[in-house]
């Protein structure tokens, strides 16, 4: 090689100068790998589907990624020290990074019926054998699904709908109340109830919030209402690593889940987060919280405004509003049709939109004769294309 070539090949690196020596690996050209693998790539005007891939991380996270695989730290010390920063942020005791919303509940879990015994920690997933609690309580309502990460740990669930239920309900096995933040409005205890009965019958609560910022205030809010555990999506609202999410309590429950997880074996093995991912998740919630959130809502109103004033004067079509009151708290759209003046099904609608240039995803599975979308994981500018297209097909499809 040339002393002109090496030269070349130094100024191409990212942190030309006095820290360039430092850099792991040279940085490569760039390359399109989406191309490459003929991979289809879209507009997300659907919302954080993990099938999708949910989010798109800002500069500030792909930034920390990036300087965080320069070198090596101790994972311990990692999850230590990012710990404390999330703690800090978000009024908590204690934090820790866990491989995603789902992770939290399973380590949180296992935390919980282990404590700070190693034995315990070896046993699981089968708490009866080594003489654990092993009954989890929640609300009928709250049972959709996700609860099913805190049966990793072996535990069975004890389902009420009433507090005399729930009061009935507790025995010498309760090790938790578990309360899902997304089917808060439906259950018929609410959550500083559901605190206030834990405290009084001295059993941890833990609640799931995965999908629930914004508001960027629940972030803390459910810390300081008394629950053990909260546990939260890295990769949704917040814009972290997919991969990632926080588990943050109480101290002596957070130290005891760190037990079931990477570096050690457990039943949390898998849950694998690696330094980048952690330090990337410490750097979107620093983001996310100091970020203009009011401005985020007006953007996103003003996006659909003009898709809604795009569909306007086209025959037999409607738009409604739509803000969920909890979990993708954002403002959303309903796009309906006659269906005797448009000719086309909902699938019909979503297949159209996705075949097309460019490539939209929607949500077309909810409701017939209508999709749904979503305008928080746009690009600036992607309504604009988002309504043209949207319009283009509901015209050719008029009677
Ligand atoms: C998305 C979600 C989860 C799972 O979160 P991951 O971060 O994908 O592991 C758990 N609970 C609820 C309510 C969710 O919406």
């Amino acid at each position: 090689m040339k002393r002109r070539d090496i030269l070349k090949g130094v100024a191409a690196l990212p942190a030309f100068g006095a820290g360039a020596v430092a850099e792991a690996h040279q940085a490569p050209p760039a390359r399109d790998y989406f191309s490459e693998l003929g991979l289809r790539t879209f507009i997300n005007a659907a919302g954080n589907y993990t099938s999708m891939t949910a989010s798109l991380m800002p500069p500030e996270v792909m930034a920390a990624i990036q300087s965080s695989a320069q070198k090596y730290a101790m994972l311990d010390d990692v999850q230590d020290k990012v710990g404390e920063k999330i703690a800090e942020l978000c009024k908590a005791e204690a934090a820790m990074v866990t491989a995603g919303c789902w992770s939290a509940l399973v380590l949180g879990m296992a935390g919980v019926l282990t404590g700070m015994d190693g034995k315990k920690v070896a046993a699981l997933p089968f708490p009866e054998a080594a003489g654990m609690k092993s009954e989890v309580i929640l609300q009928k309502s709250h049972a959709n699904g996700y609860h099913l990460a805190l049966a990793n740990t072996g535990i069975k669930f004890v389902l009420v709908e009433t507090k005399e239920e729930l009061a009935r309900a507790i025995s010498e096995k309760t090790a938790m109340l578990w309360f899902l933040n997304r089917e808060g409005p439906v259950g018929q205890i609410k959550d500083e109830e559901w605190v206030a009965l834990g405290k009084k019958h001295g059993i941890p609560t833990m609640i799931d919030i995965a999908a629930d910022v914004p508001p960027v205030e629940n972030l803390w809010k459910f810390n300081q209402m008394g629950f053990d555990l909260v546990c939260i999506s890295g990769g949704k609202a917040l814009l972290g690593p997919q991969s990632a999410g926080i588990l943050m309590g109480k101290k002596d429950l957070i130290a005891a889940a760190r037990l079931s997880a990477p570096p050690r074996s457990g039943i949390g093995r898998g849950h694998k987060v690696n330094k980048e991912e952690i330090i990337g998740m410490y750097a979107a919630l620093e983001r996310y919280v100091k970020h203009d959130h009011a401005k985020d809502w007006k953007m996103w109103e003003a996006r659909i405004a003009h898709i809604k004033n795009q569909l306007g004067g086209l025959k037999g079509v409607y738009t409604e509003d739509i803000l969920p009151p909890v979990a993708n708290h954002t403002p959303s759209l309903k796009i309906g049709w006659d269906p005797s003046a448009v000719k086309l099904t909902r699938e019909e609608m979503g297949e159209k939109l996705r075949q097309g240039t460019p490539s939209i995803e929607t949500i077309a599975w909810e409701e017939p004769d209508s999709i749904r979308i979503t305008v928080f994981m746009l690009q600036p500018g992607q309504e604009k294309i988002v309504a043209g297209r949207i319009r283009e097909e509901l015209a050719r499809a008029s009677v």
